[in-house]
């Protein structure tokens, strides 16, 4: 099977269109893994856990309660690993749990979920995770699981980082399951609340080796207008001056701290957006699948625009 994944990816080293900004997919369900895959992405910007659980039907405490520890770590891992299968060797990075209670309740066993008034300003994102570490660690207990049969592809990130602290209590519980985050797997944050942006120069200070940009939350929090709520929709834009300005911030500021950065908000499927964020100099960009072939033709035109004006430039420097 990886011996297959391996001579895809030959194949795919020989198409044409070559960008130094990576190009990734987004996969939410595991199912999709395969289609997503046969597609040129460098890998998987986004793997998000929640879906992977709604798609068994039973909430994670229920799963938990019924089979234990090892019962739940089954559920991520085997989750986790048909995507890691169908990209080997291109990375994939999963993101930990984000579970809103307004859709965690449908589950089975989700009855216990709490009724809040805005659940997106509510128990969600890791502040949730680190309030139910029984589950986070099954996540990580999961990764390692991975590692431990061969796969070396697994990125980890944490959703809706907004302090420091939150950074740090995630490394000490991974160090407690014996799983290095930023030794034995690469290890980031998701960056998609202005806080985060706003303290972005304390956070890469936390030894993580990448960001990622979450536009569709970041968006909804800094213009207040709730995703989900169809009377504010037509306010909603990722390209407004206050998202922008926070998105450059970010890219430069980890930028000149060597760490990488990159966007899975469907900001990373729209050119106009994506263009700005090659010329703020972001590492690498995930996109809807269907997105992909226009985003790296984007980004191709984009990289050779800047490289042309730097070689002008040098020439008009030397009055040539
Ligand atoms: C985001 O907020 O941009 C993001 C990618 O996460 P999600 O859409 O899952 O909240
Ligand atoms: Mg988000």
């Amino acid at each position: 099977k990886k011996e297959e994944a391996v001579q895809a990816r030959v194949v795919y080293q020989g198409a044409p269109l070559i960008t130094a900004t990576e190009i990734k997919v987004n996969v939410s369900m595991p199912e999709v893994a395969e289609r997503a895959a046969a597609t040129n992405a460098d890998g998987v910007g986004l793997l998000r856990a929640e879906h992977m659980i709604l798609g068994t039907g039973v909430h994670p405490l229920k799963v938990l309660k019924d089979k234990g520890e090892e019962g739940l770590i089954n559920v991520f891992a085997d989750g986790i690993r048909v995507v890691a299968d169908a990209f080997y060797p291109r990375t994939i990075t999963y993101r930990t749990l984000d579970a809103p209670t307004d859709e965690f309740r449908g589950l089975e066993g989700g009855e216990d979920e709490p009724e809040e008034h805005n659940p997106m300003l509510g128990w969600r994102g890791i502040r949730r995770g680190l309030d139910q570490p029984e589950i986070l660690r099954c996540e990580l207990l999961a990764v390692k699981k991975l590692l431990n049969e061969g796969y070396k592809n697994i990125m980890v990130m944490i959703p809706l980082v907004s302090s420091v602290d939150e950074i740090k209590k995630v490394r000490k519980l991974a160090d407690t399951v014996g799983l290095r985050l930023g030794k034995d797997v690469e290890f980031g944050v998701m960056v998609e609340t202005p806080a985060a942006a706003l303290i972005i120069e304390d956070i890469v200070e936390t030894d993580i080796d990448f960001v990622s940009l979450g536009t569709n939350d970041l968006t909804q929090y800094t213009i207040a207008i709730d995703r989900n709520n169809e009377y504010v929709a037509k306010y909603y834009r990722e390209n407004h001056p206050a998202v922008l300005k926070l998105i450059e911030h970010v890219i430069k500021t980890c930028k000149k701290k060597g760490v990488k950065t990159s966007i899975c908000g469907q900001a990373g499927s729209r050119p106009a957006i994506v263009e700005k964020l090659v010329e703020w100099g972001i590492t690498s960009i995930s996109s809807n699948i269907d997105a992909i072939d226009t985003i790296r033709q984007t980004v191709a035109r984009t990289e050779q625009r800047i490289i042309l004006d730097i070689i002008r430039d040098s020439k008009n420097r030397s009055g040539l």
